[in-house]
């Protein structure tokens, strides 16, 4: 038998539901903060994303869905959006129509990572970039955006994680500081940390080993060798955070594994999904339009993983979802209508009412069954005499009320 293959997921009717509601809060937040929604494709040139995610990240280095096309391009599966949203920003020359952009996506995302509860190799990401501007408010709206739509898909057990990375020249003077702080314990580290040492040495941070950690304990912090326009830009971030009442937690390790980013970083992280626990992470990335060969665009951003705040929705036992309701089931009794049917059906699902009827031939009872089953606000009884003399029986499944109609009447019948 052929099946889905390896970390990839169908959505099933039964779950569209959660994702559908989850899409309209995303929506409505953005909406709020009037941010404009952007599709890019699916596919890009291997080489966007090798120049603006960074060749040591383990997102290049190890994941990507990369292959070459008929025409000998190598051609990758999108494994995050930023590097789209630059490029078609850079592309269509978008500064010269207004100086600062606020855009926003919901898009699925390519990474051949091991499989896991909560990592998938297609996975779905909602997010936002504002390019143009490097107020320090916009990095706070970014927090503030995805607080909103977590807590209104009524996740309570959640953790703001923030830090600041400073400039880049700031960065590079800390990464020395750092490197001479564990140049004496390097053999210590783990193999990964080692290679990371070489490569991109603040991701050390990030290593889940413990001896690793240990070995960091009293390293210097890269929050204390800010920069004076980082520190107050983050402060800034902080008070506003602080005004809009989103509890945070400044993290001085929370270095993400993104080479593009400059001072802000935040990451939100659920208490209930296990160890795959962050939902959303993002930050500032003052320098990728110029890695990408576009003019000097400050922008910052984050990504949200919807499987895994649907998973935390779940865990939390969150979701409040409007029940699904059908507008209309018909019930044919008799035969021989099922033009009448149909007519009658496409007369209401014009006026945009939701309409179902029996394609079965089944019995009077099983549809009633099938009515309930949909959650039907009225059924319309089709047949017998009543019919004959031009009429409908309409019965409101609440109240249990049941009124005769002429046919024709559906035509003008309302029912709210
Ligand atoms: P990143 O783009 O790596 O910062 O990821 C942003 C968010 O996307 C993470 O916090 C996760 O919620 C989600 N995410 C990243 N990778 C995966 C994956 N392989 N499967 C499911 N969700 C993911």
């Amino acid at each position: 038998m052929i099946k889905a293959v390896t970390g990839t997921k169908d959505i099933l009717p039964n779950e569209i539901s959660k994702w559908n509601y989850l899409e309209s809060v995303v929506r409505s937040v953005f909406k709020s903060f009037n941010y404009s929604e952007i599709r890019t494709p699916i596919f890009e040139e291997t080489s966007l994303f090798a120049r603006g995610i960074g060749e040591e990240t383990d997102i290049v280095g190890k994941e990507m869905y990369t292959f070459l096309d008929k025409g000998q391009t190598s051609i990758t599966l999108k494994p995050e959006m930023t590097a789209s949203v630059v490029r078609a920003y850079i592309e269509h020359s978008m500064a010269s129509k207004q100086p600062l952009h606020k855009l926003y996506y919901i898009s699925p995302m390519f990474r051949q990572e091991r499989p896991q509860a909560g990592r998938l190799r297609q996975f779905h990401q909602f997010g936002a970039e504002a390019l143009g501007s490097d107020s320090p408010m916009l990095d706070a709206e970014m927090i503030h955006m995805v607080y909103e739509i977590l807590k209104r898909l009524g996740l309570k057990d959640l953790m703001v994680k923030i830090n600041s990375l400073g400039i880049p020249e700031v960065r590079e003077n800390y990464k020395k500081v750092l490197r001479e702080f564990l140049l004496p314990k390097k053999n210590l580290l783990s193999e990964d940390s080692r290679k990371r040492f070489d490569t991109n040495i603040l991701r050390i941070f990030d290593s889940k080993v413990e001896s690793d950690q240990d070995l960091l304990k009293n390293a210097p912090m890269l929050i204390n060798h800010l920069d004076e326009k980082s520190k107050n830009d983050f402060e800034i971030v902080k008070k506003i955070l602080t005004t809009v009442k989103i509890p945070f937690e400044v993290d001085s390790k929370l270095v993400r594994g993104l080479d593009y980013y400059t001072k802000t970083t935040f990451e939100i992280v659920s208490g209930k999904v296990g160890s795959q626990n962050a939902l959303c992470g993002g930050g500032r990335y003052d320098l990728l339009a110029e890695q990408l060969e576009g003019k000097h665009t400050p922008g910052v951003g984050f990504a949200a993983g919807i499987e895994r705040i649907l998973l935390a929705c779940e865990n939390e036992k969150s979701f409040n979802i409007p029940e699904e309701k059908l507008d209309f089931y018909i019930v044919t009794i008799g035969e021989n209508l099922s033009e009448k049917v149909y007519e009658a059906a496409s007369i209401l699902r014009q006026r945009n009412f939701s309409v179902e009827f029996d394609y079965q031939n089944r019995s009077t009872k099983a549809q009633m069954r099938e009515a309930n089953k949909l959650n039907s606000r009225f059924v319309i009884f089709f047949g017998g005499d009543e019919y004959l003399s031009g009429m409908v029986s309409i019965k409101n499944m609440q109240s249990s009320e049941q009124r005769q109609i002429p046919i024709s009447e559906l035509q003008t019948i309302n029912i709210d």
